[in-house]
């Protein structure tokens, strides 16, 4: 497996728990793997597939929901000579029987299809034809989390999945995830049968990012500003709540002269798959391109560049921030992951659990993994400790346990905190009076002039005025209540009631923060200020981009580049599947003039040697 590592990926070494997952599926064992995104999977499923067909096993079959990137994927095995094919709706009726065709010859190393494809009945009578004879030699069921009901990607169709253990029993399966707390896994085991498997858990540590989480004050200008200072000419991703959003967003930003494009669910297909092949193929050295999406986009993105991911409206959950954060920096460069949130996400949020038409339960572990959310976004000390504790793993970077990584905004410039109990106590009460007196609620903004004591038409109209709270907290600013609302419902000390104008109520856990036996302990709102590529995280081992370059390296850089484009336009695939940056770098420091030398780069296999050595070398030789 390691002569496979080498000859057809070109890696040199397998990059943590890789090599214990390959050798255990080789020899034909279960595996329930996680690992961080960028971590390496798919060569935990791509290495056994290859060493199994060459004991003549047969085909594996890799079940994916990610219909339009099968091309790329498939298309980057081609580059490395694999024989691997795909199946999917984008094909015509004789494209797919083609294909068909060569499974049952035993010509096709790795197949890809959709889990509805691979549970239709037309492809169930293939596999057991294959089965028969033997020549079925894995399931590796990628994106495993999707079979999770409580996950944010869930798709029914992957709960189908269990009759392949049912019908194949003898098949080796592999599940592989970058996400999934413990109940997600939970489910991954029961929803795929996998009880026996063996579970390969990697740090979901990302190194590389840097977390920022700012104080929603007017979003738009505060991500304008965040780009500027930070990356400009970059790649990123920008996620926003609704479509509507995401298309003002889109526009602002080119208004501003940044390049940037829409993507959710309710653009045309052909539109959403163009402006996606157009982010996958954008080179930062030509001026980057920002892609303001849903959630809808980016599941199984393997873009390397991808510099930032800022979210302007807070996602649902910390799997779903933790996913999407980890679409940064899979080249293991210095990334960052960028959010804004306030007191109307909070709000937001609540209310779309609120209103689900989901059963009790379900709203009560939603509602849970928000709060979950909320913690680590009005946290003041470590956001990394964290984010993994909450994936049950204690930050230990060096074996040694710690409570700073360096390179959060926490751990770089720890906040001030103060004290909001007499504040929150000062709202609650004047909630209770308000309600006591007329038996009316309001919302956030009316209770804070009444505790600002700002006169306005609403607080003479109904007497709130004469309420003892009014003005009480006149030193206060807004922004300062604002938080402590915030707390207030984060922590179920006040609630939202969304089908009356989002008016705050009471609840049950009102009574212990009004009685003082609850602190409400906050974050000191500060103004924004101008931050600087981060410099505290560190950089991957593996990472050549960051090693310094001489002029003559830079020219066989930039010519490199230049080739790679040609090639990859050609060839109808992303640049970085044909050579990764990092591997162009290598070659351009290393100045090669053989096809021997040019075998030692990392990301050089084989079958790429083959096909591009030669021209490599031309195009180094005669860069001046
Ligand atoms: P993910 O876990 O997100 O699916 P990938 O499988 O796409 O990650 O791998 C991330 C990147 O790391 C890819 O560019 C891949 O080629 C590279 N990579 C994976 N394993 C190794 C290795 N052992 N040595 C060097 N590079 C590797
Ligand atoms: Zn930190």
């Amino acid at each position: 497996m390691k002569r496979i590592l080498r000859e057809v990926f070109g890696y040199d070494a397998f990059r943590g728990p890789q090599e214990a997952i390959v050798s255990h599926v080789i020899a034909g064992g279960d595996a329930l793997v996680l690992m961080p995104t960028g971590g390496g999977k798919s060569l935990c499923f791509q290495i056994p597939a290859i060493a199994r067909s060459q004991a003549g096993h047969g085909v594996a079959v890799v079940v994916s929901p990610l219909i339009a990137l099968m091309h790329d994927q498939v298309g980057a095995l081609h580059e490395a000579g694999v024989a691997a094919e795909f199946l999917n709706s984008s094909q015509s009726f004789e494209e797919a029987a083609a294909i068909e065709q060569r499974l049952l010859r035993g010509e096709i190393t790795l197949l890809y299809a959709a889990p509805e494809r691979v549970t239709s009945p037309r492809f169930l009578a293939l596999m057991d034809s294959l089965y028969s004879r033997g020549k079925l030699s894995l399931f590796a069921i990628d994106e495993a989390h999707c079979v999770s009901q409580w996950g944010h990607d869930f798709r029914p169709e992957y709960q189908l999945l269990s009759v392949l253990h049912e019908r194949y029993p003898t098949v080796p399966r592999m599940a592989l995830t970058a996400t999934a707390d413990s109940l997600t896994r939970a489910d991954i085991v029961q929803g795929l049968q996998l009880e026996n498997a063996a579970q390969f858990v990697s740090s979901f540590d990302r190194s590389n990012i840097h977390y920022k989480i700012v104080e929603k004050q007017e979003a738009v200008s505060q991500l304008l500003r965040f780009i500027s200072d930070t990356h400009e000419g970059d790649c990123g991703i920008v996620y926003c709540q609704s479509r509507k959003r995401v298309e003002e967003v889109a526009e602002r930003l080119n208004k501003e002269g940044i390049r940037a494009m829409p993507y959710h669910a309710g653009l045309p297909a052909d539109v959403r798959l163009a402006n996606q092949d157009k982010f996958l193929r954008a080179d930062s050295d030509q001026g980057g391109w920002i892609m303001v999406a849903t959630i809808a986009f980016g599941m199984g993105i393997d873009k390397p560049d991808v510099r930032f991911v800022a979210h302007l409206d807070m996602p649902k959950n910390i799997e779903g921030y933790y996913q999407e954060t980890g679409r940064a920096g899979r080249d293991g460069a210095l990334s960052n992951a960028w959010m804004c949130y306030g007191l109307q996400d909070v709000v937001n949020q609540r209310r779309m659990i609120d209103e689900s038409p989901a059963h009790d339960d379900f709203k009560r572990v939603m509602r849970g993994k928000l709060d979950a959310l909320l913690g680590l976004a009005e946290a003041t000390d470590c956001r990394r400790v964290r984010l993994l504790a909450y994936f049950d793993e204690t930050y230990a970077p060096d074996g040694q346990a710690r409570l700073t990584c360096g390179a959060c905004d926490n751990c770089m410039s720890p906040p001030d905190i103060w004290d909001g109990t007499e504040v929150a106590r000062k709202l609650l009460s004047t909630i209770y009076r308000v309600e006591q007196q007329s038996s009316l609620h309001f919302g956030a903004g009316h209770l804070m002039d009444i505790v600002r004591g700002k006169a306005t038409d609403r607080t003479a109209q109904y007497g709130h005025e004469r309420i003892s709270t009014f003005g009480l907290c006149a030193e206060n600013s807004e922004l300062q209540l604002r938080a402590v609302l915030r707390q207030l419902i984060a922590t179920d000390a006040l609630c939202v009631d969304a089908e009356s104008f989002n008016t705050l109520h009471l609840t049950t856990g009102s009574r212990a923060v009004l009685k003082g036996e609850v602190p409400v302990l906050l974050r000191q709102s500060v103004k924004p200020v101008r931050a600087r590529t981060p410099s505290g995280a560190r950089l991957a081992k593996d990472d050549a981009s960051q090693s310094p370059m001489d002029m003559a390296s830079q020219e066989r850089l930039v010519s490199l580049k230049a080739w790679r484009a040609e090639v990859a336009s050609h060839h109808n695939l992303p640049a970085f599947v044909i050579f990764h940056d990092s591997t162009l770098r290598s070659i351009a420091l290393l100045n090669p003039t053989s096809t021997s030398e040019l075998s030692s780069v990392s990301g050089i296999g084989a079958k790429k040697l083959e096909a591009y050595g030669e021209e490599v070398l031309r195009v180094v030789k005669t860069t001046l």
